[in-house]
């Protein structure tokens, strides 16, 4: 992860491990052990938690402060309507697909999104990978469809359908924490050394324009793009840092508190989360006198809220008093989750209320978790039409309350699966068992994700 390009050298002050207790207790870092925690991972025994968190506690972080620091300048940039988020990746992260294959897919098909709706927004895109970390699940139900404990991310039990497979442990901590340092190491190699490089993601993208079936809808932003490109090479500015590389930031739901607990750093009078870049709350974990809110209203990172269709906006207002005190910009991103059916209700609500209170936010649309549905044949899926509508409606509300639609949140893989139907490839009930790969929740395949990147530049051009 190379292409650090602040005014100002960063800074470069490493972090201390393992804090000691006062110190905890000065930034409040346990205050949430007191509290009603939602989601506890059903640990059978809490003195191995403690112990494998002693492990964490002085183990190099996967993030560095300065890294921290320089998302929340750049969420502050799509907060004030200067940039655009993106993020995106997998629903939950497993162990066995934490391969060079799998990373280096996701991470391209999020880069070659990201070129499209940086055209499309004629502004920079800040890209947040859902990687390194996201290896912990909220479940609706304690016991999973066969009557066995629900499957709760790869950090805390395993997806194999036993009942012993299923009890939590504590180790799995560890596995997690080297998995996602192992990927971050890969990533920030890659990316170093060309990944991104605008040129080879551009051509990536003409490759989907000619083989998708929609193809002639996404051909004259592709040759737009290709013409600026030409532009800029005419100018001379081929050999240009920006041009080739790329900063991918890493960001996890934080659910497993003690795991992120354990990986907070004290840097310059300041306590980090480190074990990713940007953590956000889920919608089941939100509770504002709960362990995870008190959890993250204590770390300097910029942290995200997930907001369902049923949050008030008396609700709204205190998370932002509680969560971004200093009404600091790019400190607090708001995700609304709400489906394509309710979007346009339920939103414009919260949206005035942050925007004539003054509060700063950045708004970003998740447009996957309140679309979800069982197909006829019993598979857990999402209709690409709806998640586009649901875009849709959020780009609506923000333009009628003049706010700025700061981003999207999608879950995607780089990979050939089937199991978000609809898209150029019409995929239909029966194609699901085709490649239905995830651990979780349904994703978005490479050429869906794609393809909802050309309809949202659309959108973003108005
Ligand atoms: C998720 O992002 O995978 C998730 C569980 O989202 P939510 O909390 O919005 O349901
Ligand atoms: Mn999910």
């Amino acid at each position: 992860m190379r292409e650090w390009h602040t005014t100002t050298a960063p800074r470069m002050s490493a972090s201390r491990p393992a804090l000691d207790k006062s110190e905890a207790e000065s930034f409040g870092l346990d205050n949430w052990r007191d509290l009603p925690r939602a989601q506890m991972p059903p640990w059978p025994d809490y003195s191995e938690v403690e112990r494998v968190c002693a492990v964490l506690e002085s183990v190099p972080s996967i993030v560095a402060p300065y890294e921290v620091d320089q998302l929340q300048q750049r969420l502050a940039q799509v907060c004030e309507g200067k940039a655009f988020l993106l993020q995106g990746g997998d629903c939950a992260e497993t162990f066995d697909d934490n391969t060079e294959t799998h990373l280096l897919a996701n991470a391209r098909t999020l880069l070659q999104m990201a070129v499209v709706l940086t055209y499309g927004a004629s502004l920079p895109v800040v890209k947040v990978s859902r990687v390194a970390g996201q290896y912990t699940k909220p479940r609706s139900a304690a016991l999973d469809a066969l009557g066995l404990p629900a499957y709760r991310g790869d950090m805390i039990n395993s997806l194999e359908p036993t009942a012993e497979a299923r009890v939590a442990d504590p180790q799995r901590m560890i596995r997690a924490y080297a998995n996602a340092a192992a990927a971050m190491n890969m990533l920030r190699a890659y990316l170093g050394g060309g990944l991104g490089d605008l040129h080879a993601v551009h051509d990536w993208n003409r490759d989907f324009v000619r083989t998708s079936a929609f193809g002639e809808r996404y051909e004259a932003i592709a040759r737009e793009i290709d013409r600026a490109l030409a532009f800029i090479k005419a100018c001379g500015m081929t050999d240009e840092e920006a041009l080739r590389t790329v900063t991918l930031y890493c960001s996890h739901e934080a659910l497993a508190l003690e795991y992120d607990r354990a990986l907070t750093r004290v840097s310059d009078g300041r306590a980090y989360g480190l074990s990713g870049h940007f953590l956000w709350i889920g919608e089941r974990t939100r509770e504002l006198d709960g362990a995870h809110i008190d959890f993250i209203s204590r770390i300097a990172n910029p942290i995200g809220v997930k907001l369902g269709a049923g949050t008030t906006p008396a609700y709204v207002k205190q998370l932002c008093e509680m969560l971004n005190p200093g009404n600091v910009p790019g400190k607090l991103t708001l995700i609304s989750r709400m489906g394509n059916q309710l979007v346009r209700d339920k939103l414009p609500a919260l949206v005035e209320q942050v925007r004539d209170s003054g509060a700063k936010v950045v708004w970003q649309c998740d447009p996957m978790h309140g679309n979800t549905h069982e197909s006829s044949n019993g598979y857990k899926t999402r209709h690409f039409d709806r998640i586009v509508d649901e875009v849709l409606g959020y780009f609506e509300v923000h333009k009628m309350a003049g706010t700025h639609p700061g981003g999207i949140h999608i879950e995607l893989t780089g990979e050939d699966v089937t199991e978000c139907l609809g898209g150029a490839q019409a995929i239909v009930d029966s194609d699901l068992p085709g490649r239905y790969e995830t651990a979780c929740d349904p994703r978005l395949n490479t050429q869906q994700s794609l393809e909802l990147a050309f309809l949202v530049a659309e959108m973003l051009r108005g």
